[in-house]
């Protein structure tokens, strides 16, 4: 079988997000993965894009954060040998969890995690679809590192440059496939 791939990485995922504007409210820019994760070949390039960074970090856990997260996070926990964690909204883990609020940049929020979802000393990746204000995914450093994992990264497919997350991910180490600028367009 022969697979052709046109244009680079970066430009043949960025033509499959699809901008919604005013959803869910008026005012954000929403990114629609939906095309990308419905192309076969896309999707599994971007998983292994977000991989790729942290294939030497000894990642033990990827800690995928409810809901476009669970999509990437369990291909790329296969990726890297790891498993996989479910970060979830709160009510939803049926055992004794941890609890983290959050703002969002539309609402706020709260996710938990099970107690016993990863030992101490735990090497884990937090993996979601986008990091917009960055509040989503530092909940998630700090449910993992109230079970004492030590969160050696954080990786997402999209990064919004203009709502600097990465100031609320207190150095761990972030990468993001593609960075969208203040317009809400493709930047460098
Ligand atoms: P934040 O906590 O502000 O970093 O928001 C990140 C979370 O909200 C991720 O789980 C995203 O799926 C979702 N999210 C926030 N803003 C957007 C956006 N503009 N388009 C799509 N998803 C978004």
């Amino acid at each position: 079988m022969t697979i052709t791939r046109v244009g680079s990485l970066e430009d043949r995922l960025r033509a499959l997000i699809r901008d919604v504007p005013d959803y869910p409210r008026p005012g954000i820019l929403f990114k629609d993965i939906t095309p990308l994760l419905g192309d076969g070949l896309a999707f599994r390039e971007a998983c292994e894009a977000m991989a790729s960074p942290f294939h030497e970090y000894d990642v033990t856990h990827v800690a995928a954060i409810e809901s476009r997260g669970f999509l990437f996070g369990a291909p790329i926990a296969t990726l890297l040998g790891a498993g996989v964690v479910p970060v979830r909204k709160r009510g939803k883990l049926p055992y004794e969890s941890h609890l983290e609020e959050y703002a969002l940049e539309y609402g706020t929020d709260a996710l938990e995690i099970h107690i016993d979802a990863v030992p101490p000393g735990a090497r884990v990746l937090v993996v979601d679809d986008l990091l917009a204000t960055g509040g989503t995914a530092a909940a998630a450093c700090r449910l993992v590192e109230r079970l004492e994992g030590r969160v050696v990264g954080c990786s997402f497919l999209i990064r919004l440059a203009f709502l600097d997350g990465l100031g609320k991910l207190e150095g761990h180490p972030a990468a993001s496939v593609l960075t969208y600028g203040d317009s809400g367009s493709a930047s460098s």
